[in-house]
């Protein structure tokens, strides 16, 4: 067996692995980047590449009020007080370092929104698979290696249980790596792992299968072996609002967010729609075919933003997807639904919209107490058949601030590192948009300022 040493092991090229190898590289760290499929970028680069931040200069220029204050409350709010305080505290903290960092490797934020369980226009929108692309030449200039179908499959530990590499395996056979300031897992979720799926979250197993293809919870695997505790593995769900064909191209459509109501085949309303989108995910599961139709008329329609995911029905009309009609019978013939339903469903929103009398199901708002709710009139009507998408998993080990791996009994794993999708803890009960991209930037650059630190490299510093 060959063996090779390092002074960092990162596994998996996501935002969170490739800041971490950028940043550790930059800061003169010897860095090895492992990935196991062909392509760099997992779930990442399929991602909608918005980035959650507040008090940024884009929202000064926009004059949208945020703070650290709101962030915090909305991301307890939309976890239900399940996700663990001193990691969004970390996240707080933090985010303005990794934030600059990303501008001055290049990134640019191109637009501000607000998306799902934000009460703020919080969301930073970026050119991902660029983004990814620059981190990673950078990474290259600054000297990593970087292994591509190179699969971790083993951790590597001392007799006195210190995590001291990992065994990679490729088509050219098994390699161990030493690495002296120890081994980040990055190595995302688990949303094409079926035998992890069947265990903690079986009913998923009916939402569509996406995110990164080599995103199979190998990381988690590896760190169960060695007992590492883990968090929030019973709030695995898919994201509400994909077509029941979508392909390997990111589709989703949140019209909800925007005045749509969401019917399911019997043509009623099923959930307060301005929820996130990973509990509509969920509850999406108990209708009939997984299925819920996003109605809406041509008010609506008109707010569509080309280019931008999650709003351009250009983008889904062009692949047939979205389909109208100048009637809600006509309409709901089309889609398959009962049509008598869907106008009585509609005449009974618009009522207690325009009467401003409380909602059958809740609903306050378009979006998470924002937005105000408008009624369903304009010809010509719209639907978008739509289901839920495992994009990603957001449960997994559980960390302290530091990103140190910690095992069942509250005891850090030493050596151990694990930023990123693999981590459980950060989200509790559902996820806000952007804080994925956002904590895997955040913890990645992190875990690197801290690798530098305890190595003494002399420019350190330069990784924060
Ligand atoms: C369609 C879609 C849209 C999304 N939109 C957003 C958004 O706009 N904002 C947001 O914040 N989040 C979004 N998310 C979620 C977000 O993209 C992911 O949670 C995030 O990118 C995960 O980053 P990561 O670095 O942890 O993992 P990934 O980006 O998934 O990278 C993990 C990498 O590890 C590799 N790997 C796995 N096992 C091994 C192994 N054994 N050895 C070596 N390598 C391994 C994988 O092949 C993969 O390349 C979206 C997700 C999807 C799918």
């Amino acid at each position: 067996m060959t063996t090779r040493t390092a002074d960092l092991l990162v596994l998996g090229s996501g935002i969170a692995g490739q800041t971490a190898a950028t940043a550790a590289a930059e800061a003169g760290l010897d860095v090895i980047l492992a990935e196991k499929t062909a392509d760099l970028g997992g779930s990442t680069v399929m991602s909608g590449g918005w980035f959650a931040f507040s008090d940024t200069e884009e929202q000064r220029e926009e004059g949208e009020e945020d703070s650290t204050e709101l962030f915090l409350k909305d991301m307890q709010e939309v976890g239900e007080f399940r996700n663990d305080p001193a990691l969004l505290h970390a996240y707080l903290d933090r985010q303005d370092a990794a934030y600059h960092w990303l501008k001055e490797h290049g990134v640019q934020f191109r637009e501000i929104e607000i998306s799902s369980g934000q009460s703020a226009k919080r969301s930073h929108n970026t050119a991902i698979t660029e983004v990814m692309a620059g981190l990673h030449e950078q990474f290259d200039t600054a000297g990593g290696t970087t292994l591509r179908e190179h699969r971790a499959v083993r951790l590597i530990t001392d007799a006195s249980g210190r995590v001291t590499g990992a065994t990679l395996a490729s088509s050219d056979g098994e390699i161990d790596v030493i690495a002296r300031q120890g081994v980040v897992i990055a190595t995302g979720g688990f949303t094409r792992g079926n035998e992890l799926m069947e265990i903690f979250a079986p009913e998923q197993l009916a939402a569509i299968p996406f995110g990164g293809k080599g995103n199979t919870g190998d990381g988690l695997r590896m760190a169960w072996k060695l007992g590492a505790d883990m968090a929030d593995m019973s709030f695995v769900s898919g994201t509400y609002g994909s077509h029941p064909e979508t392909g390997h191209v990111h589709e989703l459509l949140t019209a909800y967010y925007m005045g749509a109501i969401i019917v399911n085949r019997a043509g009623e309303r099923f959930t307060d729609e301005s929820q996130s989108y990973k509990t509509l995910g969920r509850a999406v599961l108990d209708e009939e075919d997984g299925l819920g139709v996003q109605i809406f008329d041509a008010d609506v329609r008109a707010k569509s933003h080309p280019g931008i995911p999650l709003k351009d029905m250009e983008a889904i009309e062009s692949l047939g997807h979205l389909h109208h009609a100048d009637t809600l019978e006509e309409l709901a013939e089309i889609v398959g639904i009962d049509g008598n339903q869907l106008v009585q469903t509609v005449a009974r929103y618009n009522r207690a919209v325009a009467d401003g009398t409380a909602d059958e199901l809740g609903r306050e708002s378009l979006c998470n107490g924002i937005g105000e709710l408008r009624t369903i009139t304009k010809a010509p009507f719209y639907a978008y058949p739509a289901k839920s998408l495992m994009t990603t998993t957001y449960c997994g080990v559980k960390v302290t601030p530091d990103a140190e791996v910690v095992d069942v009994e509250g005891e850090v794993i030493p050596g151990l590192y694990a930023i990123g999708e693999v981590v459980g803890g950060f989200h509790g009960a559902a996820y806000m948009t952007g804080t994925s991209l956002g904590k895997g930037a955040i913890f990645g650059l992190h875990v690197a300022c801290q690798a530098a630190e305890r190595s003494g490299t002399s420019d350190a510093g330069a990784a924060a």
